[in-house]
């Protein structure tokens, strides 16, 4: 049996790892993409991680993948399908195997939001795209469009107006949800256009994206925007869906903890994304993984 169990490998789950090993626990990481990093490795710019300024999301992900690594942890690449409490054994099964552990941090982020539109389903990977930094180099010298006002969409605008001809940052209200300073960057690059108080209705094209129809919340007016690329930034949902029934989670899929990270199950900790918590952010995260190994060694220690 393991000492301690964390399924996901984005900055909680590898802080974690590290903060595991450095407790002295036998820690295992299942990861299902086997890629360590998580969400920050799709972020172009990360500008506000202490003692890193500039770093890319890619060398961040990456760095704190080597670091846990060096520190011992070990990997498991699997799909975990759901958690069994058995009081002082956890059962975590996977698609491959089912593995024991005194303690199990649940640290597996979250997932991009759907709009929901006519075409967005259909045009998956003919222009609709939820990452800019995986996709955007496909649309050099083209038009495209950002759904979204929050950080992401914010630096999804950004990163594509480096080799879009021109970027469409579509907004449903008139101000932005994201950092102040990516806001102006936005407003002050040339070639974003900047559609506020509107909403996509659908996107159309025969064999990949040509329009976008969109409508202003405020005057009920319609338009249609002809675009090679649509970028949807509307926010995310933790990956939680395989833990129903096991830990207490709230009205949209967030595992409730506090910052201790404690779950209602003793034994069982929720760190990152995936938990309740004000501020979803990279060092928050990390942080969160610090202190989810802090709940789980005093528990494995009262055993
Ligand atoms: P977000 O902050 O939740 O923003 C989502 C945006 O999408 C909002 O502007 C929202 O509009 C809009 N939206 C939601 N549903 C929509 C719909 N159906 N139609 C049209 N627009 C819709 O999400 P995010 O930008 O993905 O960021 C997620 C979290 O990661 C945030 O906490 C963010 O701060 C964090 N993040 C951090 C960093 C970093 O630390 N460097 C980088 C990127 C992201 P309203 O504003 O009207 O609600």
């Amino acid at each position: 049996m393991r000492d301690l169990v964390i399924i996901g490998a984005g900055p909680a789950g590898l802080s974690a790892g590290i903060y595991g090993k450095r407790a002295g626990l036998d820690t295992l990481i299942i990861e299902e993409t086997g890629i360590g990093g998580g969400q920050v490795l799709t972020t172009y710019d990360v500008d506000n991680y202490p003692g890193l300024p500039g770093i890319s999301g890619m060398e961040l992900g990456t760095k704190m993948h080597e670091h846990a690594i060096s520190a011992g942890v070990e990997f498991l690449e699997t799909s975990v399908t759901g958690i069994e409490d058995g009081g002082s054994v956890k059962r975590i099964q996977t698609s491959k195997e089912t593995i024991e552990a005194k303690a199990v941090i649940i640290a597996t982020g979250a997932t991009h939001n759907h709009l929901g539109i006519p075409g967005e389903e259909e045009l998956g990977g003919m222009g609709v795209s939820y990452c800019a930094t995986c996709d955007g180099a496909f649309f050099r010298g083209r038009v495209t469009a950002v759904i979204g006002g929050g950080d992401v969409a914010l630096e999804d605008a950004i990163f594509l107006a480096r080799g879009c001809s021109k970027v469409y940052l579509i907004h449903r209200r008139d101000e932005f949800r994201g950092a102040r300073k990516l806001a102006d960057i936005v407003k002050a690059t040339e070639n974003i256009e900047i559609i506020y108080d509107t909403i996509p209705d659908s996107i159309e094209g025969s064999e990949a994206v040509e329009r976008l129809n969109v409508h202003n919340v405020k005057t009920s007016e319609s338009k249609t925007l002809d675009v090679d690329g649509v970028f949807i930034a509307v926010g995310t949902h933790p990956i939680t869906d395989y833990l129903k029934g096991v830990v207490d989670m709230d009205e949209r899929g967030y595992i409730k903890a506090g910052e201790d990270c404690r779950t209602n199950i003793p034994g069982i900790y929720a760190a990152g994304d995936v938990r309740t918590k004000a501020l979803r952010q990279i060092v928050t995260a990390a942080s969160d993984g610090a202190c989810a190994v802090t709940s789980a060694t005093e528990y494995i220690n009262s055993l």
